[in-house]
């Protein structure tokens, strides 16, 4: 009896422990009923999302590049496809219409950072300038701030992602399908590891700076609704979060972004 009460007091313990590690010290609880769990409600990160539904989010990093990020808007418009862009500052000044454009047509636009460097390696005054020239960049495009951030490689510490959200109300996006596209292995490849991977919540990962990612879009996109799975944008794919079984251990792929090679 007394080494189940200490069996259930351990694990009671553990219970506290792990979702502080995952919720990356989460000052902000809007919806902390249930137990919290890796990239659940009160966190500001996520990396994939749970919900009772096929609901997925495609992402493309790095961006807009003048050439191909309007074939890409092309080939989502023509399936009705919404899909959220996480630009560079840099490119924003320069295609600001492209950016406008895809905003015209539903899709979101997040934060990448001004000229994609390794933000865990920077001066938090470096950041900031980092994340405020891309939100004026996108503002000035849009007409509208962003509420998510992308950082490149996924690199960010949590006593940044916690300034970050606090100072600019953004939460962090990393993923959970990584296609590793921006090796360029052909659009066949990008194309079977998107499937492979792709799951109920998953937030999946490419970027409409490669021709071959382009390549692949058609055949994903139409492979990935032929399995029954509907698009929606990163803020809509968390605004569909559902409460996960506390029982339930991290969700495969869930912790796999921050494991990852530096492949955004
Ligand atoms: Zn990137």
């Amino acid at each position: 009896m007394s080494k189940f009460r200490l069996f259930v007091l351990g694990l009671a313990g553990l219970l506290s422990i792990v979702p502080v590690c995952w919720s990356d010290t989460a000052p902000k609880q809007p919806s902390a009923k249930a137990t919290p769990g890796p990239a659940r409600g009160p966190s500001i990160t996520f990396s994939w999302i749970h919900v009772d539904g096929p609901y997925i989010a495609m992402t493309f990093d790095d961006g807009p590049s003048a050439k191909l990020t309007p074939k890409l808007l092309d080939l989502l418009a023509a399936r009705h496809i919404k899909a959220t862009f996480f630009v560079i500052g840099e490119n924003v000044a320069e295609n600001p219409e492209i950016v406008a454009r895809a905003a015209k047509e539903g899709h979101e636009i997040g934060n990448h950072s001004w000229s994609h460097p390794n933000l865990a390696r920077m001066s938090d005054d470096g950041v900031r300038a980092q994340l405020q020239k891309t939100d004026d960049a996108i503002r000035t495009a849009i007409g509208a701030r962003p509420t998510l951030l992308r950082p490149p490689y996924g690199n960010l510490g949590a006593r940044q992602k916690k300034w970050i959200n606090e100072e600019f109300g953004y939460k962090i996006i990393l993923w959970d399908v990584d296609p590793n596209d921006w090796k360029r292995p052909g659009p066949m490849v990008v194309t079977n590891r998107i499937m492979k991977e792709t799951r109920a919540g998953s937030i999946v990962l490419s970027h409409d700076i490669h021709p071959g990612t382009i390549e692949a879009m058609p055949s994903t996109l139409d492979q990935l609704a032929e399995k029954g799975f509907k698009f929606v944008t990163v803020s809509e794919l968390i605004g569909l979060e559902t409460p996960e079984s506390p029982k339930k251990s991290p969700a495969t792929g869930s912790g796999t972004a921050t494991s990852t090679t530096n492949s955004e």
